[in-house]
C-alpha cells in the first residue's frame, strides 16, 4: 500500500504540494498557522495542500461556519493520493472569490478528476471557503472532495 508516508509535510524546501514554490515559502506558512493567506487563490492551493495531508483541523478553521460540514472529513486509511493542482481561473474582490480548478488524484491507483468551481468569502479580513459546484457534471469521474467514491 502506498498510503504510509502520505500525512507527513515536505520539508521546507521541498516543492510545495499545490505545485507552485517551496512547501515553506507557500502553503506551509498557512497550514502552520504562521501566515493568513491574503488572496482566496491562496486559500484554495493551501486547502488542497490541507486535503492531500488529511489536514482536518485547517479545512474545519477555513471553511465557511455556515456551510462547514461536521467531522470527520476523513475516512480511517482513506486510499486516495493528490496528485496535482490546475487552476483554471480565478476572480477575486475584496468580498468573494471564484476559482474553477482541476485536481486530479488517484484512488487505489486509478487516476480521478476533480472539475469544481468553487466560492470564497472574506470575513473581518479572512477568507474562507464557502461551496463548490461541479461544471461538467456529464463527467462521471467528477467526485465531491468531501466524499470521495472509493
Ligand atoms: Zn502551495
Amino acid at each position: 500500500m502506498p498510503t504510509a508516508n502520505k500525512h507527513r509535510k515536505p520539508e521546507a524546501s521541498a516543492p510545495c504540494l499545490c505545485g507552485k514554490e517551496k512547501w515553506a515559502e507557500c502553503c506551509g506558512r498557512f497550514l502552520n498557522s504562521t501566515h493568513a493567506p491574503e488572496t482566496s487563490l491562496e486559500l484554495m492551493r493551501s486547502r488542497y495542500a490541507a486535503y492531500a495531508l488529511q489536514n482536518e483541523r485547517y479545512l474545519m478553521q477555513t471553511w465557511f461556519s455556515a456551510t462547514r460540514p461536521t467531522p470527520p472529513l476523513f475516512a480511517e486509511n482513506e486510499p486516495i493520493k493528490w496528485l496535482s493542482l490546475e487552476i483554471l481561473s480565478h476572480h477575486e474582490d475584496e468580498h468573494d472569490g471564484v476559482i474553477e480548478f482541476v485536481a486530479r488524484y488517484k484512488v487505489n491507483g486509478r487516476a480521478q478528476k476533480l472539475h469544481e468551481i468553487s466560492r470564497f468569502v472574506r470575513e473581518d479580513g479572512r477568507w474562507f471557503y464557502l461551496d463548490g459546484r461541479f461544471p461538467d457534471s456529464r463527467s462521471p469521474d467528477n467526485k465531491s472532495l468531501d466524499k470521495p467514491k472509493t
